[in-house]
């Protein structure tokens, strides 16, 4: 490419809101560019870069065997409410109406595309194993879009889903997908380590993290030197795994009167805020306990709840049921050991909060009518909020050091939760009706494109890993008004492309010195000048990484590029 016919806007200064060197860089190279708050343009060479990061993508997701498809971005309303989400996902949601004032969202994330696609197209146990991927612009109206791409509002992710018929079966398919994940992020060249997500209930391997190293990141892991532990502190657990005792809970200290008719009355009256992160409120009536919790990332947190209680926690029907029982528009409520129909644990709940006692839990599990340890059986015990560096860790094989993350990828088992709720069935080997065993599995495309410029830069600008580099040659005529050194810039120019070389040619009309800084704010690995000793055949040759500089033959450049 010709760059004087290139749109390779560079800037001198950096801009103003980017906070961070991968925004910073990026911007300033001529990447991307901001058109609204967290949305973004990539410009040429940006799309250059993100074309061959989806491809390592790709290739890995080709080689255990999963099949690229094409979802669409908008989403009908109805799909969302057959799981629920349609309330608890909450704002991140983008939603819009149509001329005839139906309303769709703008796909956050597929579960309910593909489990709605899957139920009508996979009928028997034979079509079993399947995967599927794409990539694809996802739309999250986040509270706080920053560090450019690292949180945009609309960015590229890689989503994967996986239907099981069986969960020795998934957890075939999930490991094959972990280790995908590890040669993506491996070939990328990143310093990552796969985290523990939330081990909570799901002992500690049921959803993990990929976490770029980097003093950007917004999450903190506890990782060990030692051994493989690594778990985010977020998302790690307070308990890790409960098994319910015979004992009923005791000791309320908190008595709720019928004044409190919903859950937002019941924790106003315990003093906790609801919006305040996930809320669970143990009810009991007679010999059964309900529980009533409000919740942020919902699918983790029921399947922590289902395990502690060991009871299926269901979603409310409606929106109305919600409000009826929450006070507020989001929640789930759960029947311990009591009925499985909705419609009858709402009513027990509403009944609950004004017949009976109850007793809340701060943040998380920690339950101030229910001991663990007393009331539950505690089988590992280990609250990462309060480890401190230096500290065993908890798999009692290495020393917990702290380091900040980037979340790059995902991969979760998803169980049951989307293909019950939208009746997703397949027949297996002896006629029966199943449900299939989903897994999930995302990819923040363009966010690791932004944390390999984290990683990969210096002062001057981008250092790209050979693999991921926009062109493999910078190639400069320091002086194009010089027919000497157009001629021999040209010639090679040719010569490169010829050889299967991508080269990026600086054929303007400009001073050597904004030529130098441009090339350097790139980052493409080899930079190629033709300067003074044209004359003679001779260029300059520099590795962008390491500075290294040579002066080559015109005729052996091609073999020391390849
Ligand atoms: P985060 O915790 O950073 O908000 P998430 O857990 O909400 O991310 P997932 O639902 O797990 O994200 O989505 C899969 C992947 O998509 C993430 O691992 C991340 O790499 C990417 N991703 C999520 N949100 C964004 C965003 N706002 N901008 C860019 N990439 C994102
Ligand atoms: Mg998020
Ligand atoms: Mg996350
Ligand atoms: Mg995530």
């Amino acid at each position: 490419m010709k760059q004087s016919q290139m749109l390779i806007p560079t800037l001198k200064e950096n801009p103003t809101d980017a906070e961070i060197q991968s925004h910073q860089l990026l911007v300033r190279a001529g990447y991307i560019r901001q058109i609204a708050s967290g949305i973004y343009s990539f410009l040429p060479i940006g799309r250059r870069v993100l074309n061959k990061v989806e491809n390592v993508v790709r290739e890995e997701m080709e080689k255990i065997g999963a099949h690229e498809m094409m979802m669409p971005a908008l989403e009908p309303s109805e799909l969302w409410k057959e799981t629920g989400r349609w309330n608890t996902f909450g704002s991140e949601l983008m939603r819009l109406h149509d001329r005839h004032n139906r309303e769709f969202a703008l796909g956050a994330t597929h579960e309910e595309v593909i489990t709605s696609l899957v139920r009508h197209e996979v009928k028997s146990y034979k079509q079993l194993p399947l995967t599927v991927f794409q990539i694809q612009n996802k739309f999250r109206d986040e509270a706080r879009p920053r560090f450019g791409l690292l949180r945009g509002r609309e960015f590229l992710m890689k989503d994967a889903y996986s239907f099981n018929e069986s969960y020795e079966s998934l957890d075939e398919t999930y490991q094959k997908m972990f280790d995908a994940y590890s040669n993506v992020f491996r070939r990328l060249g990143l310093n990552f380590r796969a985290v523990i997500a939330d081990s909570g209930a799901m002992g500690g391997k049921d959803t993990h993290e990929f976490m770029v190293l980097s003093e950007v990141g917004e999450d903190v892991i506890a990782y060990s030197d030692t051994s493989r532990y690594a778990a985010n502190i977020e998302m790690a657990p307070v308990v890790t795994t409960y098994e319910k005792s015979t004992e009923a809970p005791r000791e309320i200290e908190k008595v709720a009167t019928p004044d409190q008719k919903t859950m937002k009355d019941v924790a106003e009256f315990l003093g906790h805020d609801l919006e305040q992160g996930l809320k669970s409120i143990l009810f009991q009536v007679d010999e059964e306990f309900v529980l009533v919790s409000t919740r942020g990332d919902h699918e983790v947190n029921d399947v922590k709840l289902k395990n502690l209680f060991d009871a299926d926690i269901v979603e409310l029907a409606s929106e109305e049921d919600t409000k009826k029982v929450m006070g507020t528009g989001f929640g789930s409520i759960g029947p311990v050991g009591v009925s499985e129909d909705v419609k009858v644990v709402a009513d027990l709940a509403v009944e609950a909060m004004v017949n009976v006692s109850c007793g809340a839990n701060e943040e998380g599990f920690h339950f101030t009518n229910v001991t663990p340890g007393r009331d539950f059986e505690v089988h590992e015990y280990a609250d990462l909020r309060f480890i401190e560096e230096g500290d065993p860790s908890p798999d009692g094989e290495g020393i917990i050091k702290f380091a900040r993350g980037i979340e790059v990828g995902h991969v979760f088992k998803l169980g049951e939760f989307y293909s019950e709720r939208m009746n997703a069935t397949f027949l297996n080997d002896q006629g029966k009706a199943k449900t299939m065993i989903m897994g999930s599995y995302g990819i923040g495309v363009s966010r690791t494109l932004a944390a390999i410029v984290e990683q990969y830069h210096d002062d001057r600008g981008i250092t790209w890993p050979a693999n991921i580099a926009p062109y493999q040659v910078h190639l400069l005529s320091l002086n194009p008004k010089k027919e000497e050194q157009k001629e021999l810039a040209d010639q090679l120019y040719d010569t490169l492309l010829e050889s299967g070389i991508d080269v990026l040619y600086d054929d303007r009309k400009e001073r050597a010195g904004v030529k130098f800084a441009d090339s350097d704010l790139f980052g493409i690995p080899v930079r190629i000048t033709v300067g003074k000793r044209a004359g003679e055949g001779i260029v300059e040759v520099k590795e962008r990484a390491t500075g290294e500089q040579s002066e080559l033959q015109r005729d052996e450049i091609v073999s020391y590029v390849k």
